[in-house]
């Protein structure tokens, strides 16, 4: 279990000192006995409770976050749900897929992209030479099905968010795909169109990110296909370009 100060030394804010107002006002009238208060009233600083369950969700191994997950009740969509759906694959992988949320076959199977859609991420993996969970992760921005699969909320897409984080964090993919708008607005922060993101490299941290449309847009705009093609052999040069250097 981390401690308080293993969170913060883990968030960078430790040791980090703020004097206390009325301290600080002692100090500038600058006498001797207002520096001694100084010395004995310095403080931590506060967390939010949105940052200790960041820092408490970045210090968990995959059991425990599968686990975290499975038990997460941050949004409302643990009520409806009826399986979380954390992500399957090589916990090592070179290639990380994210998607938008589970739907109705992934909420009820627990693992992402197994409906329609799926079949063709699929074919769109083995078209390059790749196969599930062979150098591939395939995870989601919202670990819980929304009712009707409807778009995220920005409060769920923020409450799920650190578990993407710790993914990337223990893969270390050499790249990730967005696939579709979802994602490549939350790991991007930006509202452009897939078609003006698509085609380049973009960066998550230091990894790189490359955007193409999702394959259940792909199922509804078949010529699409042929730019989501070029796109995974620009993912595909990149992944070697990655492996050989
Ligand atoms: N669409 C997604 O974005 N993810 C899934 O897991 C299934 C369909």
């Amino acid at each position: 279990m981390a401690t308080r100060d293993d969170i913060l030394m883990e968030l960078g804010l430790s040791p980090t000192w703020r004097l206390r107002a009325d301290a600080a006002r002692g100090f500038q009238a600058g006498s001797r006995s207002s520096r001694t208060e100084v010395r004995d009233e310095i403080s931590q600083p506060a967390m939010s409770d949105v940052d200790v369950r960041r820092a408490r969700i970045g210090a968990l191994d995959w059991p425990a976050l599968y686990d975290d997950i499975g038990a997460c009740t941050a949004c409302g969509l643990c009520r409806t749900r009826k399986r979380a759906v954390p992500g399957v694959g090589d916990l090592r992988a070179d290639w990380l897929f994210v998607g938008e949320a589970p739907g109705a076959e992934e909420d009820a199977q627990g693992e992402p992209f197994v409906g329609q859609a799926g079949k063709l991420l699929d074919s769109m993996l083995a078209a390059v030479g790749l196969a599930r969970g062979e150098s591939v992760y395939i995870a989601n921005v919202l670990k819980c099905r929304p009712p009707g699969n409807r778009t995220p909320e920005p409060l769920e897409v923020d409450a799920c968010k650190p578990y993407l984080d710790r993914q990337i964090e223990m893969i270390e993919p050499k790249l990730i795909v967005a696939l579709g708008k979802s994602a490549a607005t939350t790991l991007l922060g930006t509202e452009a169109s897939i078609a003006s993101l698509r085609g380049r490299l973009h960066r998550y941290g230091n990894v790189p990110l490359l955007v193409t449309y999702h394959p259940a847009y792909l199922l509804r705009n078949l010529p699409d296909k042929a730019k989501a093609w070029e796109d995974l052999l620009l993912a595909r040069r990149t992944v070697r370009a990655a492996s050989a250097s």
